[in-house]
Order: structure tokens, then C-alpha cells, then sequence
């Protein structure tokens, strides 16, 4: 049982957010709820002191960056650009292909934040995403109403 949770109407927003980008890239940033009196003032770029903690929230909106450009099989984002305070769960980004596998540069892109990357494959239902780790490694979400 995984102990990520995902709201299912989030995905299904972002599913069909996909299906009216194709045949281009979706790409939006992943965010968790932070509210209540748990909430620390930590450094909320930096994943990895928090990693428990943030793994007990629910993944419940998103947020696309307004600046973003596509090279080739890559989507580069400026995260400078989020609104502070924003807690980053992860990414979702499009594969207008059937293919849900990473590619080099979504892996790379993994690395960089979060702990939840969905690659939604065409064509976008839900059986065609994928969730991975921050490593590339293949993991099971919780959907939650
Ligand atoms: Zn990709």
C-alpha cells in the first residue's frame, strides 16, 4: 500500500488538461496540502530533511508555470517563478505517445524537486499514467476523494 495520496478529481483535472494540450507537452508542477498548525517553516526547496513529513500530505492541486519552453523530449521550467510558499509534491507532464517510460531528461527533471512525477500517457485515461519516485523508480499512489 503506498502512502502517497493523490486526490483522483485532481488527476482526472490534469488528465483532461492533457487530452486538450495533445498532440503538445502538458507539463505542470504537483503541489500538497500545507495548511494547519503542523506546518513548519522550513526551506521548501529542499525535499530531502523533510522527506516523512511531507509524504503524509495529500497531493491535492496544481500549478502550471507561466515560463516554460520545450526542447525536444525536454520540458525546462523556472521554478523561480512558483508562488512562495507553494510546496511542491512533485510534476505531471505528458507523453503524447503511448509510452509512459522516462526519458533521460524526465529522470533528470525527477531528481531536481518533489517526490511524485506522473508522466500521463496518450491516451490520458487512467490507465495510461505512471507514477515514479524522485529516482525514476516506479511507484503506487493512494486516490483519495
Ligand atoms: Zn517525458
Amino acid at each position: 500500500m503506498s502512502n502517497i495520496k493523490v486526490k483522483l478529481g485532481l488527476i482526472e483535472e490534469l488528465l483532461e488538461a492533457c487530452r486538450k494540450t495533445h498532440p503538445n507537452e502538458f507539463f505542470a508542477f504537483l503541489g500538497h496540502d500545507n495548511t494547519g498548525k503542523e506546518r513548519k517553516d522550513y526551506d521548501f526547496w529542499s525535499f530531502e530533511e523533510n522527506f516523512d513529513y511531507k509524504y503524509e500530505k495529500v497531493v491535492d492541486h496544481y500549478i502550471i508555470v507561466p515560463l516554460f519552453y520545450q526542447v525536444r523530449n525536454a520540458v525546462s521550467y523556472r521554478s523561480d517563478l512558483l508562488p512562495l510558499g507553494f510546496s511542491i509534491a512533485g510534476t505531471i507532464h505528458s507523453h503524447p505517445s503511448y509510452s509512459g517510460r522516462p526519458s533521460k531528461e524526465d529522470l533528470l527533471s525527477f531528481e531536481k524537486r518533489g517526490f511524485l512525477h506522473i508522466i500521463a500517457a496518450f491516451p490520458y485515461q487512467l490507465n495510461s499514467i505512471y507514477f515514479y519516485d524522485s529516482r525514476g523508480r516506479k511507484i503506487d499512489v493512494e486516490y483519495v476523494d
